[in-house]
């Protein structure tokens, strides 16, 4: 089937919720992906901030064929290994909490939402949320999602969320009442443009959260499992949640999410008052271990530290020479580039030579290279960029 009739086929069958690129991708590999008239993309947002260990990671497809072959999918009714495999190496990564398992980000918040008022005492209801924010498309996590554009056409939202400036403490500490279930933000704000949080700003919600026994969430969906260069984006921070999110990166392309909490609030969630039919599926489980696996065997920590600087550098030696680059910003492998205007066409000009970048809030372009990333690539997307930016600047 060539691209045109795949194109026809979408058109015809798949609902047209999404803006799709005239491209079809037929394969995966490492830093690349291929479309379907044999060219060759660069990927600098592979998967949405998915395949963070890169296209196809071979121990993740081995993982899988093996999975496969034993077991695909078992319900909760029993205990399987790969989830309490999976659920043990994240642990030990994080705070020491025990998990929940799901399919994805969205669900993992609605999760954290639920145990956090399950936990709390029932006049504690309000969620305070950022703005800016970005917690997934269901009907919670969407009214989670502080930003007027995702609440168009489904108002009245559900009640209870309060809204408030990211990284002001003024206005959190105004926000607070003994209402409060819940505070939950991103340690590093994604999709509302790569807006990182200041330390002092999650202690504070820490502090408050403790003062008046609510409960601390951070959504690490997209700052988890290695992105910045630590595993969870809360330890550039000298604060723990007592309940955190993942999903992202964490299969390896496979999807699976999950929320930890800490054992106490954990022990709020009793059979009867959550689940998920697919979620901790030997498959995906598999997949994530094998994900934890080839970080760790792959130095990918330090890696994703150490690139996402050299990143950094030379996105900054660029900003010296388009006047178009306000500032760029990040942490490990999460760097956003502030344009002065609009960047979507710079970001289709790029895919056109080759690269693949994102662009979110409409100014600010989103590089989040593979962990497994080369310099050489790296220099490679950042001289597309350029020749991008000369081009069009004329
Ligand atoms: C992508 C994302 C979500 C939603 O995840 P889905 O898997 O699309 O439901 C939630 N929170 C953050 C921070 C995200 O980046």
């Amino acid at each position: 089937m060539n691209t045109q009739e795949t194109i026809d086929m979408f058109d015809k069958y798949v609902i047209a919720n999404y803006a799709r690129l005239p491209r079809v991708i037929v394969k995966g590999e490492g830093c690349y992906m291929y479309d379907a008239d044999g060219n060759k993309i660069l990927d600098m947002f592979p998967g949405w901030a998915v395949s963070a260990i890169g296209h196809c990671h071979p121990k993740v497809v081995e993982a899988l064929r093996k999975q496969a072959g034993e077991l695909l999918h078992i319900d909760n009714t029993f205990y399987s290994e790969p989830q309490g495999q999976l659920a043990k190496l994240l642990s030990e990564r994080a705070f020491g909490g025990k998990c929940f398992f799901c399919n994805s980000g969205a669900e993992a918040n609605e999760a954290a939402l639920k145990l956090a008022r399950l936990h709390t005492p029932s006049e504690k209801y309000k969620f305070i949320t950022a703005e800016g924010s970005f917690h997934g498309r269901t009907l919670a996590t969407m009214t989670a999602t502080a930003q007027p554009k995702h609440h168009e056409g489904l108002l009245p939202l559900l009640p209870g969320f309060v809204y408030v400036p990211f990284n002001d403490v003024t206005a959190l500490e105004a926000a607070f009442s003994d209402e409060v279930a819940a505070v939950m933000v991103e340690p590093i704000q994604g999709e509302g443009g790569i807006n990182i949080a200041a330390k002092e700003y999650l202690q504070a919600i820490r502090r408050l959260c403790d003062e008046s026994g609510a409960v601390m969430i951070l959504d690490e969906v997209q700052t988890g499992i290695g992105r910045t260069g630590k595993w969870f984006g809360y330890q550039h921070f000298d604060v723990e949640p007592d309940i955190m999110t993942m999903a992202k990166a964490l299969g390896g392309g496979v999807a699976i999410g999950a929320m930890m909490a800490k054992e106490e609030v954990a022990a709020s969630l009793v059979p009867g008052k959550h689940a998920s039919t697919f979620g901790g599926n030997a498959l995906a489980c598999a997949a994530a271990v094998a994900v934890i696996e080839a970080i760790e065997e792959g130095n990918l920590l330090e890696h994703a530290a150490e690139l996402g600087q050299y990143t950094k550098d030379k996105l900054e030696q660029l900003r010296q020479k388009h006047f178009i680059i306000e500032s760029v910003r990040g942490v490990g492998l999460m760097i956003g580039v502030q344009l002065t205007s609009p960047g979507t066409e710079i970001v289709d000009k790029c895919l056109e030579k080759g690269l693949r970048i994102n662009c979110t809030q409409s100014t600010v372009l989103r590089f989040m290279p593979p962990m497994i990333a080369t310099k050489e690539q790296i220099d490679q997307a950042v001289d597309i960029l350029d020749a991008v930016l000369t081009e069009s600047s004329k």
